[in-house]
């Protein structure tokens, strides 16, 4: 069994970019190269201006390469809430902008010939709990009233009964390292570079202009498009308050039948699945991350939910959860540009965002400007769990540090102190000891031993590190091993 993703162990990783070595003077720097990040470095193409994209790692090597890899505008019962909070306006505006941009996403890979294994297919919501009957049927009505075709089923294409549920045509399901991949190589020229393994580690003001700070360089640049998932910095937008991080299992298991569709359920334990090739991807026991530490229960109640033991591939996603159910896509800042927060449905919303960030960097009118500004004012909503964010952060700080989640390991990883730090060692099935640092770097939570994928995994802000300490995913810009 591997625990990596089925997009990772199946694309082909040959295509290498140096990283930075110099001093540069661009136009627009994007940091960040997941599914936002390179599809706004596509928009940008044919721009005569200077242009770098940075990531700190490989490029898709973050959330985007580990998601169940669906493009579609059915996302629970997303247009109930926005309907509830907002008025029904505002639900129709959000349902405009998926639909665009699987219009986007579909246009752009017939006119590139991008080769990601692109389908075609119909999207499934259902329940298995006859009290969810209701919520169902208001998700369809809405959906119809956006003028929307909504089919009633009583069970799914392969088989599955339901109590209720409905689906909707022309969606789409793709590989989303072949995309990412494929539409940068499409994008390069000698005055739009890709930088691997260089991460941004300051960002200071320079008279109209930044300089972006990486361990050995300094990039000038204009304008800032910040797409890196979870921003190291606190300050100045205060994303743990804003936002909190939904982690959940995903596996895949090789299958005799596979179909045409995706689908997910309107309730916890959620069980969203789709196919990909000779494989069934389903993705279960779904949780705030503060709460999420313990990677082998959360495997357990995915077995236990699913009925599925025998799998191929395990493996775990985060992704930023906001307060409104809304993305944050634009300016925090002058010249400065965020685009995160897709509450687990970052394929249509990154490439929707790559869209607006354009416009907005033009200066041109975006329709969906307002809807996703990061600084959109208060409501009711966002008051009620603003403190449960602080929550949630704090409850993980806390227990990060008094109980160091210890009780979960049976004697393995050890922890203990050298020269007053906090230390962890691991040792692996060859009996070699892995040594890291137990803090992490980006605000000093203590980190948790992942048993499942074998990473140290941070509860409050989601950075992950490998059993060598290196940083593989998350906010923290620093690695964990011990010299
Ligand atoms: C279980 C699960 C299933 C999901 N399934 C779906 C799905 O079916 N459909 C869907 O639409 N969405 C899905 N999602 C959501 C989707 O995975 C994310 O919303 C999306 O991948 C986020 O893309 P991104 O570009 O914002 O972030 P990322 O892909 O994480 O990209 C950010 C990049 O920035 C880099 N970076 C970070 N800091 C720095 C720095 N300082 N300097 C340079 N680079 C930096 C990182 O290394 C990373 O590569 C799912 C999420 C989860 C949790």
């Amino acid at each position: 069994m591997k625990n990596i993703s089925i997009w990772q162990d199946t694309v082909n990783n040959s295509d290498k970019y140096e990283s930075l070595k110099e001093n540069i003077d661009v136009d627009i720097l994007i940091i960040g190269g997941g599914i936002t990040g390179c599809s706004t470095f596509y928009q940008f193409k044919d721009d005569n201006r200077k242009i770098a994209l940075v990531e700190k790692n490989r490029i898709g090597s973050g959330a985007s390469s580990r998601s169940s890899a669906k493009i579609t505008f059915l996302q629970e019962d997303i247009y109930t809430k926005l309907n509830n909070i907002f008025g029904r306006d505002k639900a129709y505006l959000y349902y405009r902008g998926e639909k665009e941009a699987l219009k986007i996403a579909s246009n752009l890979i017939e006119k590139e010939k991008i080769d990601c294994d692109l389908k075609k297919s119909k999207s499934y919501l259902y329940t298995l709990d006859s009290s969810n009957i209701k919520r169902i049927e208001k998700e369809k009505e809405l959906l119809s009233s956006f003028g929307e075709k909504t089919t009633s089923i009583k069970k799914l294409p392969n088989g599955m009964k339901v109590e209720s549920g409905f689906y909707v045509n022309e969606t789409y399901t793709f590989h989303p390292l072949k995309f990412i991949k494929q539409i940068v190589k499409k994008s390069i020229s000698l005055s739009h570079r890709v930088y691997e393994n260089t991460k941004i580690i300051k960002v200071e003001n320079d008279g109209d202009s930044f300089k972006c700070y990486t361990e050995g360089n300094i990039i000038k640049t204009k304008k800032i498009v910040l797409v890196l998932h979870y921003p190291y910095f606190l300050l100045p937008y205060l994303m743990p308050l804003k936002c909190y991080l939904e982690k959940s299992f995903l596996v895949c298991s090789s299958v005799n039948n596979s179909y045409d569709f995706n689908a997910i359920n309107i309730e916890k334990p959620l069980k969203s699945m789709r196919y990909y090739n000779d494989y069934l991807l389903t993705v279960s026991s779904s949780d705030n991350l503060a709460f999420a530490s313990n990677s082998k229960n959360m495997v357990n109640d995915l077995e236990n939910n699913t009925n599925i033991t025998n799998y191929d591939y395990v493996w775990s996603n985060y992704d930023l959860m906001t307060l409104d159910h809304l993305p944050l896509i634009g300016f925090i800042d002058d010249n400065l540009i965020l685009s995160t927060g897709y509450n687990t449905w970052g394929n249509s919303n990154g490439i929707l965002a790559s869209t607006i960030i354009k416009d907005l960097i033009d200066n041109k009118y975006n329709i969906y400007k307002e809807l996703f500004d990061p600084r959109r004012s208060f409501n009711k909503q966002k008051l009620i769990n603003y403190p449960l964010n602080i929550f949630s952060n704090l409850y993980s700080f806390i227990d990060s540090k008094v109980n160091k989640n210890k009780s979960f390991y049976n004697g393995n990883p050890k922890f203990t102190r050298i020269d007053g730090r906090a230390i962890a060692i691991y040792k692996d099935d060859r009996g070699k000891e892995h040594i890291v640092y137990n803090k992490c770097p980006h605000l000093g939570c203590g980190l948790v031993f992942n048993e499942v994928e074998k990473t140290w995994d941070c509860p409050c802000h989601g950075s992950r590190f490998d059993l060598d300490g290196k940083c593989i995913m998350g906010p923290s810009n620093y690695d964990i091993s011990y010299k």
